[in-house]
This record gives C-alpha cells, sequence and structure tokens, in this order.
C-alpha cells in the first residue's frame, strides 16, 4: 500500500485553526480588541457593516508594527508575547498563542496597516484567503488598523452557521461590553451600517462605564466589594439579591483582565448567593479577580475563557464566602422593592379580574414571581403527558390520586356541585360530593384558570392590549437588545407594545390587559430570554404555552393565602367556566378525591 499520510498545506492549516478561534464576527472582534489593548491603545474604534459579516474594522492607537511584523503577524504561531515554554505561566497579556490573525486572514479578505512611533511611515498588507497579495508603504497615523471583509466568502458551509445580522450584531455588542467593562480607562467606539451604537469615553472609575454600559439602574443596585486574598485580590459590583435574570449574562467574571467563563468561579458566585436569590435565577454581578500568573493557567481552551487554578478550592470558598459576606452585611441589605401591588380597581376589566384580582391582591414580589416562572417552566418541561397523575393530552381534564382516575369532560356543573367544608392551612379549599371528600390546590386551581383563559383569549381575538399610562423603558445588555430584536413579532402577538428606544433600550407602551397589574419588566425579559432560546421553528406553539403558564403565574393567587367562602365559592364557579377539554397544560394536579372507603381505610374500619 502507499503511503496514505501527508501534511496538510499551511493555508488548510490555518483554516481548522480558525475552526476553532473564529466562529462567528463576535469572535473576530474579541480577537482583534485584544490586540489592540495588548499593544496599549488607550482608544479603539470598531466599524460593522451587517452585524460584522461584510466588515470588520478595528483602529486602534497603540504601539503599532513596523514592515516586517506586520508580514510575520500573519504566519502561524507567530506571537511577541511570549517566548519560551515557561512564559506560559507568566502570561500578563491577553493573547499568547500567535493564532488568531492567520485564523482570520485564511477565512476573510484581510488588509492591515500600522506605523510605530518611530517609523516614517506606516505599511500596508493585503491578505485573501490566507494569500499575500500586496505589500506597501502607506501614510497613516500610530497604531494599527485590521479590516476584515467577507468573512468565511470561500466556506459556504460556515457561513451558514451565521445568523440574522441583528443577532450577529448582539454578540459583538456583548464581546465589546465584556471587554469595555473590564477598561473602563480605554475610549471604545462602535458603529454600525454608519450609525454609532456604543460611545464610550475614557473614564475615571470602573462605577462610570458601568453605569454607562449597564445602566444607571442597574448601577444603584451593585454593591462594590474589595478583598485581599491569601492568593492575590478581589474586587468588583456586586448586584443586590432581588436582581437577577434568567440567565447568567450578566454575569461579568474576570482573572487579570481576561473575561472568562469558568464553572468553579460561576459554582463560588452562586453559592455566595445560595438562599438569597431562587434556585435558577442569576445575579448581575462584575467580578475581577486578580492573581500572580503562575496561580492560573489560561492555555486550557483556545478562546481562552476558561482556566484552570493552581489551588481551586482555595479560590472558590473565598469567593463564595466574600460575596456571601458583602451581601449580609447591613450597607447590602436593601428592602424589596414592589413586594404587594395592590390591584387598582379599573372599569374595563376581563372577568377573572373581577372575581379574583379585585378581591385579592396580586402578589408581585419580585423573587415570588420569579421563582414561579421557572418552577412553572420546569414542571412543564419536566412532565410529559405519560407521567403518572398527569393528564394525557388528549380528551378531558383527568386527575388521578393513587389507584383513582377521575374524569370531567367540560360539563357546566363539575366543581359547583362540590359542597364546601372550608379552608386547609390557607391553601386548600376542603369539599365534599356526596361521599367523597375533595381537596383543590387553590395555587394550581388558579393557575390553570390563568393559563386556560389567556390560551383561549390568545386563539381567538389575540390578547386584549391595554395601554400604559407611563411607558415602561427598558434597559437592556447586548444579548437581551438582540434577544429582544429577534422575538418582537411573537412578543406583539401575546400583547405587548413595544418601540425600539435609544441604542439599548425598549419603552414598553401597551401589555396584556390580564397582565397590567404585574412585574412586567421582570416578565419580558424571560419571555424573550425564552422565546429566543427556544426558537422560532415548530416550537413557537409550544413556547406560547410555555409562554402562557409563564404568565399565569404572574397572575395567580398563591398558596397561603386566607379565602373568604364567597372567594371561595367564586373559585370553584370559575373552574368550571373554564375549558378543560383543550390540551392539557401538564401542570401539577388541581385536585385531588378521596372516596369514604379510601377515608375508612386510612382509620382502619375496614
Ligand atoms: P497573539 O495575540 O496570540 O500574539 P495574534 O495572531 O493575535 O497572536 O497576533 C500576532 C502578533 O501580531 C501579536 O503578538 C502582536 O505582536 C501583533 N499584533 C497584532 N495585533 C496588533 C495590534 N493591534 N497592534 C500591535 N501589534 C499587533
Ligand atoms: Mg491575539
Amino acid at each position: 500500500m502507499p503511503p496514505q499520510i501527508h501534511i496538510l498545506p499551511e493555508t488548510l492549516c490555518n483554516q481548522i485553526a480558525a475552526g476553532e478561534v473564529v466562529e462567528r464576527p463576535s469572535s473576530v472582534v474579541k480577537e482583534l480588541l485584544e490586540n489592540s489593548l495588548d499593544a496599549a491603545a488607550t482608544s479603539i474604534q470598531i466599524d460593522l457593516e451587517r452585524g460584522g459579516k461584510s466588515l470588520v474594522r478595528i483602529v486602534d492607537d497603540g504601539h503599532g508594527m513596523g514592515r516586517e511584523d506586520l508580514l510575520l503577524c500573519l504566519e502561524r504561531h507567530a506571537t511577541s508575547k511570549i517566548r519560551q515554554d515557561t512564559d506560559l505561566f507568566q502570561i500578563r497579556t491577553l493573547g499568547f498563542r500567535g493564532e488568531a490573525l492567520p485564523s482570520i486572514a485564511a477565512v476573510s479578505r484581510f488588509t492591515t496597516s500600522s506605523r510605530t512611533e518611530e517609523a516614517d511611515e506606516g505599511w500596508e498588507v493585503r491578505v485573501e484567503a490566507g494569500q499575500v497579495r500586496d505589500v506597501r508603504a502607506a501614510g497613516r497615523p500610530r497604531g494599527t488598523e485590521i479590516e476584515v471583509r467577507n468573512l468565511f466568502y470561500k466556506l459556504p458551509a460556515r457561513k451558514k452557521f451565521l445568523r440574522r445580522d441583528e443577532t450577529e450584531l448582539g454578540h459583538i455588542s456583548e464581546t465589546v461590553t465584556r471587554q469595555a467593562l473590564a477598561r473602563y480607562d480605554v475610549q471604545f467606539r462602535l458603529s454600525h451600517n454608519g450609525r454609532t451604537l456604543i460611545d464610550l469615553p475614557r473614564h475615571a472609575n470602573p462605577e462610570e462605564r458601568i453605569g454607562a454600559l449597564l445602566g444607571r439602574p442597574t448601577l444603584s443596585q451593585l454593591h462594590p466589594l474589595r478583598l485581599t486574598a491569601p492568593w492575590g485580590e478581589v474586587h468588583g459590583f456586586l448586584g443586590e439579591p432581588g436582581l437577577t435574570r434568567s440567565s447568567a449574562n450578566a454575569v461579568y467574571t474576570y482573572i487579570n483582565g481576561r473575561f472568562i467563563r469558568d464553572r468553579l468561579i460561576q459554582h463560588a458566585l452562586l453559592d455566595g448567593y445560595r438562599n438569597l436569590i431562587p434556585k435558577g435565577r442569576y445575579p448581575v454581578v462584575v467580578l475581577f479577580l486578580e492573581m500572580a500568573s503562575e496561580q492560573v493557567d489560561v492555555n486550557v481552551h483556545p478562546t481562552k475563557h476558561e482556566v484552570r487554578f493552581r489551588e481551586p478550592s482555595g479560590v472558590h470558598d473565598f469567593v463564595a464566602s466574600g460575596i456571601r459576606e458583602t451581601l449580609s452585611s447591613p450597607a447590602a441589605t436593601v428592602p424589596e422593592k414592589g413586594e404587594v401591588m395592590p390591584p387598582v380597581p379599573s372599569p374595563q376589566r376581563s372577568e377573572m379580574q373581577r372575581e379574583f384580582p379585585a378581591t385579592l391582591p396580586v402578589q408581585s414580589s419580585r423573587q415570588d414571581g420569579k421563582n414561579s416562572i421557572k418552577e412553572a417552566l420546569d414542571r412543564y418541561a419536566a412532565h410529559g403527558a405519560d407521567r403518572e397523575g398527569i393528564a394525557p393530552s388528549t380528551g378531558g381534564f383527568q386527575v388521578t390520586t393513587p389507584g383513582r382516575t377521575e374524569s370531567h369532560d367540560g360539563g357546566d356543573r363539575f366543581f359547583a356541585r362540590f359542597q364546601l367544608i372550608g379552608q386547609y392551612r390557607n391553601s386548600y379549599l376542603v369539599c365534599q360530593e356526596d361521599d367523597d371528600l375533595l381537596l383543590i390546590d387553590q395555587h394550581a386551581a388558579h393557575e390553570r384558570i390563568g393559563f386556560e383563559k389567556l390560551k383561549v383569549q390568545l386563539q381567538q381575538t389575540g390578547v386584549e392590549r391595554q395601554r400604559l399610562l407611563f411607558p415602561l423603558v427598558l434597559e437592556l445588555n447586548a444579548a437581551e437588545f438582540a434577544d429582544f430584536s429577534e422575538v418582537l413579532p411573537q412578543l406583539s402577538r401575546l400583547g405587548f407594545d413595544l418601540e425600539e428606544f435609544g441604542q439599548r433600550a425598549y419603552v414598553v407602551k401597551g401589555v396584556p390587559q390580564l397582565l397590567q397589574h404585574v412585574d412586567f419588566e421582570t416578565l419580558l425579559r424571560d419571555v424573550a430570554g425564552e422565546l429566543n432560546t427556544i426558537g422560532s421553528s415548530g416550537l413557537v406553539d409550544e413556547a406560547l404555552d410555555k409562554v402562557l403558564m409563564t404568565m399565569a403565574c404572574h397572575t395567580m393567587v398563591r398558596a397561603n393565602q386566607s379565602l373568604s367562602q364567597q372567594q371561595m365559592l367564586a373559585l370553584l364557579k370559575e373552574l368550571d367556566r373554564i375549558d378543560f377539554s383543550s390540551r392539557c397544560p401538564h401542570g401539577r394536579p388541581v385536585f385531588t378525591r378521596m372516596s369514604l372507603a379510601d377515608v375508612e381505610k386510612l382509620f382502619q374500619r375496614r
């Protein structure tokens, strides 16, 4: 057999390396920003076209490169940042692998020009799909400019993975946000299709930078932290526990100025917040760890987002307890705003609201609301139709109690026939029907009512809208902003009137009438996040159901609420009014039934 193995050509090697490092336009921006910061730039301008797919251009005022370096920087494993193996454990720069530029140049039309302080003139190099086409002298100020056009133009298969301009732009803004939070002393500007989106002057302190990037309202809910650790220092800002998100996208963690997404740090953080924020929620955090470079290995992953610590548990425990202590100090306990929102009587209330929230306070405790969204969604996801005790997705409403199945076909008087005995522990209605004892979970019942009503409304007329007297401005981070732009049509179908407002915000002008009294700021963020992760394919209907569950949860009577006789009877009547024959929302059972025989068995009377 002739030899089968051969060495790959250089351009192919670069394309393979690019596969690891260059996933999308934001990866290009990340690498180029790192290079500019490593070159001690104090001002960085980023220009984009079509979400970075047509153009990413970065201009910096760093120390620049001479002609020879400008050619060398395009070679693989060419770097000015390390020389020998021991340097790998002394890294103080963001880059060191010498891979980014050749990788990017291998998959784009690439032009770079640069000039150093001492040189009389600058130089420009043009590369196409990895081949150097042109080298010439170019007049330009000190610093470096890199232009990356038509990313993946020779790799249609990879190009297909790119998403809409807005989405790619969202990723890029997030990348810039991450870098800019760490370097408040550097000026960053970002424009897209000629429009300026981020314009950050050099700031005097991290607070100003955070305010500019994450919004003043967020800044006012952050607590500063600065601690000396045995291995270095931890400093930054911790969001108060009332300020949470459904994903970790507002968790910004850094080691020696490098943004990282590290499991250990994330775990330590959540450990620090344990019992302060609901499970499944994430805090808003900007946290910097500083340590001697030999304490941490950043050469673990091509994108350098993960690290390895020499003493992982020491780092973990210090961070976790540091957070816990900071948050429990008296200065950090800020009372929660808007715990209970009393219902406002309104002439155009829906039927359901006339009967329930008018007499029962609708709770909108921030944590409560979030907790229940998460629970509802988890429940929804976890309970398959085939699970015991859960109704199948076809046919009537069924509830099983051990060894028994109840079926209700949506006839007009089912629950109202029950004879009400009373309320148990402010959470369950106790009823009797003939010889049977029935327990109704008031929270689950209400949730079901809300869900079914929203569903019917949505199917028939679309949701009734309510214009807000005082429109709400939603300040978003880059990722959230991208989420919103993607799901606007769905949100509108759900009854939210939203308009873009400035560079990073939406103004909410109208909401579904059913939700006018709830904390829709949190709701909207969660809904957008959910819709976005679920996507818009055949899953939309499922997503809408999930969203309805989420919405229903926000309007519900909670457990632990004392109900009057009248309110309990109204609840039973309302249960009859909803259509249980529609598809089951896979919730917990609303009620359970025990026969006389079951009860007698408990007392060993048989
Ligand atoms: P790395 O950053 O890992 O060294 P890169 O491929 O990103 O590898 O860059 C290669 C080299 O090119 C860098 O080591 C640096 O010397 C030089 N370089 C890249 N970008 C710039 C820039 N904006 N200003 C000055 N020098 C740069
Ligand atoms: Mg680099």
